[in-house]
């Protein structure tokens, strides 16, 4: 079911959008060569604390998890490209690491992800990174009431194609709301003005996320993480916006935090 939310409902979503993006900027500068996968997600969850905010990953446990996530972020290292979960990884030079977290403050969610190069970079790994960015821009900018879900999806598409990526199909965004995923589903590739008509008050996780090799991938032995098939890297960038009458409002902004 696809719930629309008012304009006093998304004000009220705001709080756990700055909240959520308040914690990839906390993550992200605590990233160096040598940190801890676990010391992020120890970080992220004091900050969950301290805000009285509640993880919404700590025991997700959908029917492709093994078990509950008992983490609560999501912490995806090189050919790991989704759902990764946090293990004893101290971040090796030049890995790319990708951070999913969603949360709710004050009952509603909020879900963003970012993915970055530590100390030394292929130019390829940012390549890739930049490409998942100027997805979601393209996908955001064409999230405006009256579009269809098809013009995000062929948007993010388009600049997949353009950079030379192919798309997986299996996973892309979501309506966020009071629990982290809703519909409608939001495919990271499509075709223009096909799928659910866009209105305001629709909250939606757009979230593309690209592989420089195949667009297959498998699930890890730890039953979470989702690697690509061929071991190449990927990138993964996602905010969670509200379509309104004054056109997409990026709720998990994190400029000037
Ligand atoms: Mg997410």
């Amino acid at each position: 079911m696809i719930e629309l939310r008012t304009p006093a409902e998304i004000e009220a979503m705001r709080p756990a959008g700055r909240f959520v993006g308040s914690v990839l900027v906390a993550v992200k500068e605590a990233t160096s060569v040598g940190t801890n996968l676990l010391e992020l997600d120890e970080i992220a969850h004091k900050m969950i604390r301290d805000a009285g905010a509640t993880s919404c990953y700590i025991d997700y446990h959908p029917s492709f998890g093994a078990s509950p996530f008992g983490k609560v972020i999501c912490t995806s290292i090189n050919d790991a490209v989704l759902h990764g979960l946090p293990y004893d990884y101290a971040i090796q030079d030049g890995d790319i690491v990708s951070i999913d977290f969603a949360a709710s403050v004050d009952g509603w969610v909020s879900d963003s992800a970012i993915s970055y190069v530590v100390g030394n970079a292929d130019p390829e790994d940012l390549r890739i990174i930049e490409s998942t960015e100027k997805a979601l821009e393209a996908g955001i900018a064409q999230a405006v009431s009256g579009n269809a879900i098809g013009d995000i999806a062929a948007a993010i598409g388009d600049v997949a194609a353009s950079y030379g990526y192919g798309v997986n199909m299996d996973f892309g965004g979501h309506g966020v709301g009071r629990e982290m995923h809703g519909d409608p589903h939001v495919p990271n590739d499509g075709r223009p003005g096909r799928g659910y008509r866009l209105r305001e008050g629709l909250v939606i996780a757009i979230e593309p996320w690209f592989m420089r090799g195949t667009d297959e991938i498998f699930t890890d032995d730890d039953g979470w993480t989702l690697r690509s098939a061929d071991g190449s890297r990927g990138a993964h960038t996602e905010h969670t916006v509200a379509i309104t009458a004054d056109g997409p409002v990026i709720l998990t902004d994190r400029t000037g935090l």
